[in-house]
């Protein structure tokens, strides 16, 4: 069947020469394609560009898959994701939840698969990719855009023949469906998908509800930046904006003690529980609110010599960026004050709108403010199983810094 043609303008047409899949609403004229269609992709005088998924609704009418005619969906799917895991066998992962497909880092735009496997069967120690019998893991999937929605059964069936899962979740929840007019669900798409998976990240294990929890489960994109904290924690840490406890967890490992925060109950509760099934009888968690808390700690005169702070995103669009900014600088500032001499402070930022020079800069001034000489151990980023495309500046939002005070 021919696929329908969707012209771009000459800007539309560089864009995409440059590396960058999406093509705006402003830059493409369509004649005929339906939500999701995959299209043909013609220069305004009609030269052939390459195939992509149309968008009927998004600001992103276009998500550009590759100059390469697309004959078969089911081979695209397959031949794209079985590199994607192919990849991710190279990481050495020391962990069994991994997120296995990234979108537009995987040529997939729209596409994220998260896999949380189960560490009692033998799976783990086996290839991701590979003839693994495996039962337990479950793989959870979210279709962001119409083009993949529209193929949501295809893309599972593709992942149940190359991952062997008990299960598969679409997490269909995130807000950014409705700029695609798709409904916020979560539904089994596969198999069965228990309430609660038990997964191992470097020496601890958590239960993850997968149905439920923030993202698809877990934050494992912070995955290689916990190992990373666990590796200059010491003395009495403090895990700001903490959620299950990712990286309480890991300091626990070298601190005499921990304390844990998060504003939600149940995330709290998750704490508790995990540093329990974990053996970690070091580690308190409290409600509370990091602003109120990082104050009244001041306030107390107490003190710490390992800081997380790894705060929501703060600046959810560039309207929001400079209020967003003052909030980085003030619980920044805070737990400058509240750190010993020697002490580490790894702090991160997941507002892509925030770039690693404006945090830079943030960071500087919260410094400054608290009188505090800082040098700079590390700038970090998401893991390395969630890649950034080096074209689109979308796709690297995740800073981590490691800082180290001086005096
Ligand atoms: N550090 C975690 C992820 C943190 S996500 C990990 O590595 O797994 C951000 C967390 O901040 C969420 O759990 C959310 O409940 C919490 N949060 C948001 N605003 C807060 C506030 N003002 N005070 C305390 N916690 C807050």
């Amino acid at each position: 069947m021919a696929h329908p043609v969707v012209k771009v303008s000459a800007r539309g047409a560089e864009r995409l020469r440059m590396g960058h899949p999406w093509v705006y609403q402003s830059d493409v004229r369509a004649a005929g394609a339906q939500p999701g269609d995959l299209v043909r992709v013609e220069s305004d005088r009609g030269r052939p560009l390459g195939v992509g998924f149309w968008s009927s609704t998004s600001q992103i009418s276009l998500r550009f898959l590759g100059p390469d005619d697309v004959a078969d969906e089911r081979t695209m799917f397959r031949d794209r994701i079985k590199a994607a895991l192919a990849f991710r066998d190279t990481l050495g992962i020391d962990g069994t939840a991994w997120r296995a497909v990234n979108g537009e880092a995987d040529r997939l735009p729209g596409l994220i698969v998260d896999v949380y496997g189960d560490p009692s069967t033998p799976g783990e120690t086996q290839s991701r990719s590979g003839q693994d019998p495996s039962t337990g893991r479950v793989v959870v999937v979210q279709t962001l855009t119409q083009g993949m929605d529209r193929r949501l059964p295809l893309i599972t069936d593709v992942l149940v023949e190359l991952l062997t899962p008990m299960g598969v979740l679409a997490r269909n929840d995130p807000k950014v469906r409705r700029l695609e007019g798709l409904p916020e669900q979560v539904v089994v798409t596969y198999g069965d998908v228990p309430a609660r998976v038990e997964v191992r990240e470097g020496s601890v294990r958590y239960g993850a509800d997968l149905h439920h929890g923030q993202k698809t489960g877990l934050f494992l994109d912070q995955r290689e930046n916990h190992d990373a904290a666990a590796r200059y924690a010491h003395g009495r840490g403090l895990d700001a904006f903490a959620y299950h406890g990712g990286f309480a967890l890991r300091l626990a490992e070298r601190c005499r003690e921990v304390i844990a925060l998060d504003s939600s109950a149940p995330a709290v509760a998750l704490i508790q529980e995990n540093a329990r099934r974990n053996g970690l009888s070091n580690v308190v968690a409290r409600e509370a609110n990091v602003f109120d808390e990082l104050r009244e700690l001041e306030i107390a005169r107490e003190r710490f010599d390992t800081i997380v702070l790894d705060p929501p995103a703060f600046a959810k669009n560039k309207a929001s960026v400079d209020r967003a900014a003052s909030g980085y600088k003030e619980i920044n500032l805070r737990a400058l004050k509240l750190l010993s001499p020697g002490g580490c402070l790894v702090t991160c930022s997941c507002s892509y709108n925030i770039d690693e020079t404006m945090f830079h800069d943030i960071l500087e001034q919260a410094a400054a403010d608290a009188r505090a000489t800082v040098s700079l151990i590390e700038k970090r980023t998401q893991a390395r199983d969630h890649p950034i495309l080096l074209a689109v500046p979308e796709t690297h939002y995740l800073k981590c810094f490691v800082l180290r005070k001086l005096a």
